[in-house]
């Protein structure tokens, strides 16, 4: 399937499930738009590797998925201002404590990119889609966003959040040759993951490598990580023909995390 002549805007793309989605969609022909925070010289690195890996265009844009002028204005300026076609909403944080103990400010942090940067990146997106009568909406959840856990309150509604919003914008494009899904992996081992593998090993007293294991298995069936390059290819899936009568659908690659 190729994707060619495509835009595809991945936020959160210059690290882990994120950069792994991007680099999929180029594969398939898709021109890049990256987000994210990083060193300028190694998101220049990565936009040269990926237009000589796969000859597609990228752009890149600085946009703080936290404040909604940022995000209308990235969206608004992709492709010289034709905007998307595929729009992944994938930046998100974590932050863990007990609801207690929790910082409002994280609350509002977690939030504002994991839920609301979400909805400001669609509102400015859907009408070019709408006159194109094609489109592509790929919400990065978790399982997270099907069960809780606890310390994770922010995080959860958040993602409990986007699934919801999905499904409301499934409905609301059906027939508009738009689809919006939402994509919910259990554990990716990125640097999102690490830092939490890093606090509870040292909790715990254990190595990395057995915290790695009891980390699998508390919440998955399969005592394995999926891979960011996994999601990428589902999310080339939902961009497919294939998949053309998915939408609002939250689907799960969590190696049975939510079958329990
Ligand atoms: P990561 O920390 O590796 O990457 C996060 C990306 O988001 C980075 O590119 C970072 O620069 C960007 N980002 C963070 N705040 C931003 C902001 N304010 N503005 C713009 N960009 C910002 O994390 P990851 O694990 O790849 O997570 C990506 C998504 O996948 C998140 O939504 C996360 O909730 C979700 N997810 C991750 C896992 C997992 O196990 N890693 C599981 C389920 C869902």
């Amino acid at each position: 399937m190729s994707l060619k002549h495509k835009l595809a805007l991945v936020t959160g793309s210059t690290s882990g499930i994120g950069l792994g989605i991007a680099k999929a969609l180029a594969a398939a022909g898709a021109d890049i738009v990256f987000n994210g925070f990083g060193p300028v010289e190694q998101i220049e690195r990565l936009r040269r590797e990926t237009e000589a890996a796969h000859g597609v265009r990228t752009e890149y844009s600085a946009a703080d998925i936290s404040k909604p002028a940022e995000v209308a204005a990235m969206v608004a300026e992709a492709g010289g201002g034709q905007g998307p076609d595929i729009l992944v909403n994938n930046a998100g944080i974590q932050h863990v404590a007990a609801i207690e103990d929790f910082p409002a400010e994280r609350w509002d942090a977690v939030i504002a990119i994991n839920l609301s940067g979400a909805f400001h990146a669609m509102q400015a997106a859907i009408p070019a889609m709408r006159r194109r009568g094609w489109g592509r909406i790929i919400n990065i959840a978790s399982a997270h966003g099907l069960v809780g856990s606890a310390q994770k309150s922010a995080y959860v509604a958040a993602k409990h959040g986007i699934i919801g919003l999905t499904k409301v914008a499934g409905l609301e494009l059906a027939n508009s040759g738009i689809t919006a899904n939402a994509i919910c992996p259990g554990w990716v081992l990125t640097p999102l993951v690490e830092a939490q593998l890093r606090d509870r090993a040292a909790r715990n007293g254990r190595e990395l490598e057995a915290e790695k294991r009891a980390m699998l298995a508390e919440k998955q069936a399969m005592a394995e990580f999926s891979t960011p390059e996994q999601i990428g290819a589902l999310a080339v899936f939902l961009c497919s023909e294939a998949a053309r009568t998915i939408t609002g659908a939250p689907m799960s690659i969590d190696g049975g995390w939510v079958a329990q």
